[in-house]
């Protein structure tokens, strides 16, 4: 059950940290998605909010125009904080008209998701000259995306989002993240969207959250013999496995010419 409220605000575009991104847009406070991983939890501490992150979604109303103009040239993320095509998007729209407001603009914006909701809004993209779409894929298994992101798309329906992105030319990505030890197969998750995704970014798995336990009793529950490989680097800080990982993914994209740039921690 989650609790849904309708908010106001004065912008719906904030500066962003995140690198490569000059702003960021996040139409939604909270995400019904409710990843397992959930890098974005800390968001609840700037919300009123008693309920559990992933139990309750903020929708942003904003009465201001977008200016435009003030973009012109930037780089502007989909969502840093929520996924902005969350089941909801489908009732309030937020993301379609803010999206709505950046046709014919020279703003470079970039949309990640696990939705194939995606899918509502390619006529929009396609009036917007500078626009790509990702799907974040760290498993092709979808018993496994069913026990981490329970309520985002299946990985089929992801793949198949992507494919008729990819058909509009509209350009894709795939961002391979987080990647779990031993867990997430890049190759095969190359291997299944090479075709239809301009390039793949590589972002390992950080349990600096406080996700770090449920993570870890997860890989308990389901993976337990992974778990001692998972307290080696988790708990005693052993870098290996990570920079082995790299090198592999260094290798197997340069020898089969993928487009890839990897965001290791
Ligand atoms: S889609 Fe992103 S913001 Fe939403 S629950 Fe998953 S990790 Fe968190």
């Amino acid at each position: 059950m989650i609790t849904v409220n309708k908010i106001s605000v004065k912008s719906l575009i904030s500066k962003s940290k995140l690198p490569s991104v000059d702003f960021a847009i996040n139409p939604y406070v909270g995400c019904p998605h409710k990843c397992l991983y959930c890098y974005a939890e800390f968001m609840k501490k700037f919300t009123n909010h008693k309920e559990k992150w992933g139990d309750f979604l903020d929708v942003k109303m904003c009465c201001e125009k977008i200016n435009i103009e003030k973009f012109k040239d930037c780089d502007i993320f989909l969502s840093s904080v929520t996924d902005a095509y969350n089941p909801f998007e489908k009732k309030y729209g937020v993301t379609k008209q803010i999206l709505e407001q950046f046709t014919q603009s020279n703003a470079r914006i970039s949309i990640l998701t696990k939705s194939n909701l995606v899918l509502r809004d390619i006529e929009i993209f396609k009036k917007i000259p500078n626009i790509s779409v990702g799907f974040s894929i760290n498993t092709v298994n979808d018993d496994i995306r069913k026990q981490i992101e329970p309520y985002a798309s299946s990985i089929e329906k992801r793949i198949e989002a992507l494919k008729i992105l990819h058909s509009e030319s509209i350009d894709t990505w795939i961002f391979v993240s987080p990647m779990f030890p031993k867990i997430t197969d890049f190759r095969k998750i190359i291997d299944t969207c090479k075709y239809f995704s301009n390039s793949f970014g590589f972002e390992n798995l950080n349990l600096k959250n406080r996700y770090h336990e449920r993570v870890l009793n997860y890989i308990r529950e389901y993976h337990k013999d992974l778990l001692s490989l998972y307290q080696e680097i988790y708990m005693y800080g052993n870098g290996d496995y990570w920079h082995k990982e790299a090198q592999e993914i260094h290798s197997h994209c340069q020898k089969n010419k993928i487009n890839y740039s990897i965001h290791f921690h």
